[in-house]
């Protein structure tokens, strides 16, 4: 006979479940460092991402809409921020660990290029005999090696439980060339068919639900998709309709709001019982056990299915717009150009990545780590161009 889960009411903070990730067992730092007597672990992981250069920069960072194209759209930063609000709502009734989960979702975005999608893409052409270009790795290249802000180690030295989560995924040769300088590290699970903890599952998730709503938002808000075409789509559909019959006299931006607000709670509350479900099935007795199962983070099977239609929508509709696409071609462009630029006169770059021998990989950190705006004033001080033109 199974018990069900214990599933706390806010306000309260419960205590971890034993599935949960807990800092006093972590895998560790790559260099040892003494605890802090304020901060647990994954506490001070949190603090020191929300620090770093590269977290700031996401505020001038491409969501799907350039930075500059609307002071209310979302931007990297702003994204990152939502995906960590709903991680945590999810996590504190599972009782796993929040600051855990806070810090993979702030970090996780860290290594996008300037102009979003598009710039990986343009980046991982330029990159396609050098090893390639992705964003994700982009993102644990950030935290472990490009900032410099320690007197004794590159990055952030932040401990496996996050740097795991960072790595969402990666390909079998990747993996392989990780697990030559770092056996047993964070891209082992890719070789051997494991999981990550379920704080690195849920931040991806949230990751999702995240970016679904707000680009349902800002696609409105730009005018490229509207309400009557959403209306077609069943997830949101249900909550328009639930809304348009609660105020029938509602219009404009309130009833966008309203049915979004209502799509994400029903999102919220779906994974924190088909997880719960998976979790009482499972019955993992801590977080190695989690490894070995199967993914446990989940929707319902219902919920999944709504959820992918909503993505193939905004594909179709928002993120291959023949707006979105003629700007994203001219950002290809610019990342381009700035690529061969730096190539050909590497002294054009700031000293730290002028200096280096790995010319390739060099460029494409420095350019990684441009915000959008300082991409394009770049492209315009080397190449006499204007972005517009
Ligand atoms: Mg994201």
């Amino acid at each position: 006979m199974s018990t069900p889960l214990a599933i706390c009411a806010p306000p309260l903070v419960p205590a971890l479940a034993v599935y949960a990730s807990d800092p006093l067992r972590s895998r560790g730092r790559r260099y040892a460092q003494p605890r802090d007597l304020l901060r647990n672990d994954f506490q001070r992981d949190r603090d020191r991402i929300v620090h770093s250069s590269a977290f700031r920069r996401l505020v001038y960072k491409t969501q799907v809409f350039l930075n500059h194209e609307g002071d209310l759209f979302r931007t990297r930063l702003t994204h990152s921020l939502e995906v960590a609000q709903l991680a945590r709502s999810i996590a504190r009734p599972l009782r796993l660990h929040e600051d855990l989960v806070e810090a993979i979702a702030l970090a996780h975005d860290l290594g996008h290029t300037p102009f979003g999608h598009a710039g990986q893409d343009a980046l991982n052409g330029c990159l396609s005999e050098h090893g390639g270009f992705e964003h994700n790795l982009q993102s644990l290249r950030v935290v472990d090696a490009l900032e410099r802000r320690y007197p004794e180690f590159d990055g952030l030295n932040l401990t496996f439980e996050t740097r795991e989560g960072i790595l969402k995924h990666c390909t079998l040769a990747q993996a392989y060339a990780f697990e030559a300088h770092d056996p047993g590290g964070v891209a082992h699970r890719f070789l051997n068919g494991t999981q990550p903890g379920l704080e690195a599952q849920l931040a991806n998730l949230a990751d999702e639900i995240a970016y679904n709503a707000h680009d349902i938002d800002d696609g409105v808000r730009s005018g490229l998709i509207t309400l009557t075409q959403l209306a077609q789509v069943p997830l949101f559909a249900r909550f328009h309709h639930e809304v348009m019959h609660a105020w029938p006299d509602l219009t404009g931006r309130r009833v966008l709001y309203e049915s979004i607000r209502r799509m994400l709670s029903a999102q919220v509350h779906d994974v924190i019982a088909a997880t719960g479900e998976a979790l009482q099935t499972v019955r993992p007795a801590d977080a190695e056990a989690v490894r070995a199962a199967t993914p446990l983070v989940q929707f319902s099977a219902a919920m999944s299915a709504q959820s992918r239609e909503l993505k193939h929508f905004l594909f179709a509709n928002l993120y291959r717009h023949p707006q979105v696409v003629e700007v994203a071609g001219r950002a290809q462009q610019v990342v381009r150009d700035l690529f061969a630029v730096y190539l050909a006169a590497p002294g054009e770059m700031a000293l730290e990545f002028a200096g280096r021998t790995d010319t390739h990989r060099a460029v494409a950190d420095y350019i990684a780590g441009m915000t959008d705006r300082y991409a394009i004033r770049e492209y315009e001080r080397l190449t006499g161009q204007a972005w517009r033109a």
